[in-house]
């Protein structure tokens, strides 16, 4: 296929290397990324002319919304832009909106996986939009991942990534507060994960991404908190669950709180750049009411 892929940062240059490496003819774009071996454009506009597909993998929702306004006046009737960017629900379907209006089809494809997983190939999409749109979309899908789930119409891949990191977010506070009132109450560390990670308290967080050093298996807690998922992404998933919370009018008190912590903890305090499980030293260092 011929791509264009706008956005080769942290998550878009390994992806895109991926699609190299399986045959497809790629052309890239990013105001400020040049990674080795992908050949680049001048303009969005360029990288996007002759595309089958164009693949956006951007930081927020506005920068999506203007990349799309610069490359859909210039697509190929039929083409198909897939959003891979984790973004706010609402610009996810005014672009999508505005790549139908223009003749195009759009997929919402945001992904779990982490650079890691984009690197291996492994990642998972939450796809949202046209069944014809996914299923051109596929083959570039089992590339650069392992699952791709077609949730629905547009926005609700957006919608399936805030829902699970709103869940993430807020059983990583919980894991990390159990184990700091654990160590203060004198119960072991590795006692406590042997319990919880076989009974009814065990999640992805307790047993897959155990916060404590040395207990569980690996994660960036044995790493010295090193990224892994940085809290500032945490912080940017639960900000956008609200978002979305607010425009639909539904109650998400855990979701809020946990959005709280997190912006007091990157912003006021030493988690930026930070793995989202330094959550637990934090606790640590902390007294009842402060
Ligand atoms: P990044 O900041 O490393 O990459 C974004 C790239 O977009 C940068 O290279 C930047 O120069 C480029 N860019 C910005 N504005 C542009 C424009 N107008 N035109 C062209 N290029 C532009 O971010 P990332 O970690 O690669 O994340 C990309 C997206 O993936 C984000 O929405 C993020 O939330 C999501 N995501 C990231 C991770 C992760 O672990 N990093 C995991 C899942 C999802």
């Amino acid at each position: 296929m011929k791509i264009g892929f706008i956005g080769l940062g942290n998550m878009g240059a390994p992806m895109a290397a991926n699609l190299i490496a399986a045959g497809h003819d790629l052309t890239g774009f990013d105001l400020a990324a040049r990674p080795d071996g992908v050949a680049m454009a001048d303009t969005a506009a360029i990288a996007a002319k002759d595309a089958d597909v164009v693949i956006t993998m951007l930081p927020n929702g506005a920068i999506l919304r203007a990349v799309a306004a610069e490359i859909h006046p210039v697509m190929k009737a039929g083409a198909v832009h897939l959003d891979c960017s984790t973004v706010d629900v609402a610009s996810s379907q005014a672009v999508a909106e505005a790549a139908v209006a223009a003749g195009l089809s759009a997929l919402d494809a945001p992904v779990s996986g982490g650079v890691g997983g984009a690197a291996a190939g492994t990642l998972t999409f939450m796809v949202g939009g046209a069944r014809g749109a996914f299923e051109t979309a596929l083959p570039l899908f089992e590339i650069m991942g392992q699952k791709a789930v077609h949730c629905g119409d547009a926005g609700m891949g957006q919608a399936a990534k805030i829902c699970n990191n709103m869940i993430l977010g807020v059983t990583m506070i919980a894991t990390c507060e159990a184990f700091a009132l654990a160590d203060k109450l004198g119960l072991a560390r590795d006692k406590m994960f042997d319990v919880v990670s076989t009974s009814s308290g065990y999640s992805w967080t307790m047993n897959a991404y155990c916060p404590a050093p040395g207990v569980g298996p690996k994660s960036p807690a044995d790493n010295g908190y090193k990224p892994g998922f940085a809290s500032e992404l945490m912080l940017k998933d639960l900000d956008l669950s609200q978002m979305a919370a607010e425009a639909v009018d539904a109650d998400t008190p855990m979701g809020a709180a946990a959005a709280a912590l997190y912006r007091q903890f990157v912003q006021d305090e030493d988690g930026k750049g930070r793995d989202f499980s330094a959550m637990l030293p934090r606790f640590e260092k902390r007294h009842r009411g402060n």
